[in-house]
């Protein structure tokens, strides 16, 4: 994890936030959207307490971690202390991971595989707890990239509410980052319609404006909140 110093510490996550919010109105009233319509999921993964209080203190409170592991090293107290935090995974899940993930969060937008769909449903039925459920989509069937293939999404959506009685509440995809996002955000919002989902987690610092404009209600944002991450 990042740490930061607070003396030499020149990121503001809270005004960054509100720089994107002001844009994000920008592009719902462009778009002919209502205003509101966008939620922003700050992604805090690889930052610490020090990056993510001052966005609670201004009353923020939608997070997104893309490891089970990391996540419950540091949201548990955290929640602890501001209690109505949504916290969303946004990252590859594995079957071993997922009484862990129904456990710590309110929303899983990476379910891709009837093999995690049948650890949900277990784990659902186990704990009492049923955080929502968005389908991946791989838009730009990449090979090394999580996500049920384009063809394959109508079936997989059937699979999971019939097979498993899950609840499907929407879509989720990341672009290839060498492509243009504006299709496959568009093409993601159009399997939504058809399959009568209602959310749509798509946009990321460099283009959630494109996906705001295309539909998005909820968007990911990490490094245009935080400052960037070191690679690893
Ligand atoms: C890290 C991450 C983000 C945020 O990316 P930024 O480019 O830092 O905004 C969004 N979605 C997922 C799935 C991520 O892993």
């Amino acid at each position: 994890m990042q740490r930061s110093d607070p003396s030499t510490d020149t990121i503001d996550p809270a005004g960054n936030l509100s720089s994107i919010k002001e844009e994000i109105e920008k592009a719902l009233s462009e778009a002919g959207r209502a205003a509101g319509a966008v939620t922003v999921t700050a992604v805090s993964k690889q930052h610490d307490a020090t990056r993510i209080v001052p966005l609670l203190e201004a009353g923020h409170r939608v997070f997104g971690e893309n490891r089970v592991q990391e996540a419950a090293g540091k949201w548990p107290r955290l929640r602890r202390q501001y209690t109505d935090i949504e916290l969303r995974f946004v990252g590859p899940l594995q079957s071993n991971k997922a009484a862990e993930a129904v456990a710590l969060f309110d929303v899983i937008e990476t379910v891709d595989r009837p093999k995690i769909a049948a650890a949900l449903a277990r784990e659902f039925a186990a704990q009492g707890r049923r955080p929502h459920l968005l389908v991946q989509i791989n838009t730009g069937e990449e090979p090394q990239k999580a996500g049920v293939l384009p063809g394959a999404a109508d079936a997989f959506i059937k699979q999971c509410r019939s097979e498993f009685g899950l609840e499907i509440a929407g879509l989720m995809c990341i672009p290839p980052a060498n492509e243009a996002p504006a299709p496959h955000f568009a093409f993601l919002a159009k399997i939504a319609k058809r399959q009568g989902l209602e959310q749509l987690s798509m946009g990321m610092s460099a283009d959630y404006a494109v996906a705001v404009r295309l539909g998005a209600t909820h968007i990911r944002v990490g490094a245009a909140i935080f400052g960037a991450r070191i690679k690893r």
